[in-house]
């Protein structure tokens, strides 16, 4: 799609990639600045910003090849703990606006930036999930 996307570049092999594996929907490959050791980035093939843009028959096939992933990236770099993140959007940290899960191996005490946030406001938290409920309908 667009000249300027990173990865339909990569997609589309005009510029390179390490890649690991690739099939008619995703591409998976190291990502550049790695977070740890093995960190992969599996990618669709078409150009689609954020989860909410990903057609389903397409997304619905991502967690299945994530979990393969993950499992031969644990086994190759001696890891057992993961995360599996999408960032969607710039408030959350998307750089790149093309859909992409980070596989990450986590190791015992490592220090990546993924923590914890504050105790929730319990007079608050029913009526945010109220409104997702009606909003599912
Ligand atoms: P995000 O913040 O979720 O958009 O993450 C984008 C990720 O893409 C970052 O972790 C970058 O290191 C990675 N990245 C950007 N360009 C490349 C590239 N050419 N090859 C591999 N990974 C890349
Ligand atoms: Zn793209």
């Amino acid at each position: 799609m667009s000249e300027k996307c990173v990865f339909c570049e990569i997609a589309h092999g005009r510029i390179p990639s390490i890649r690991v594996y690739e099939d008619a929907d995703f591409i998976a490959f190291m990502d550049i600045n790695p977070i740890s050791e093995g960190h992969l980035l599996l990618v669709t093939r078409g150009h689609y910003p954020k989860t909410t843009d990903v057609p389903d028959a397409i997304l619905d096939k991502a967690l299945t090849l994530a979990k393969k992933l993950a499992a031969a990236t644990l086994l190759s770099v001696g890891r057992e703990d993961f995360n599996l993140v999408v960032n969607n959007g710039p408030l959350a940290g998307q750089l790149v606006k093309h859909w992409h899960m980070h596989i990450i191996p986590r190791r015992s005490k490592d220090e990546l930036p993924l923590k914890q946030g504050a105790p929730a406001d319990l007079t608050r938290l029913p009526f945010v999930a109220e409104r997702v409920r009606e909003n599912l309908r």
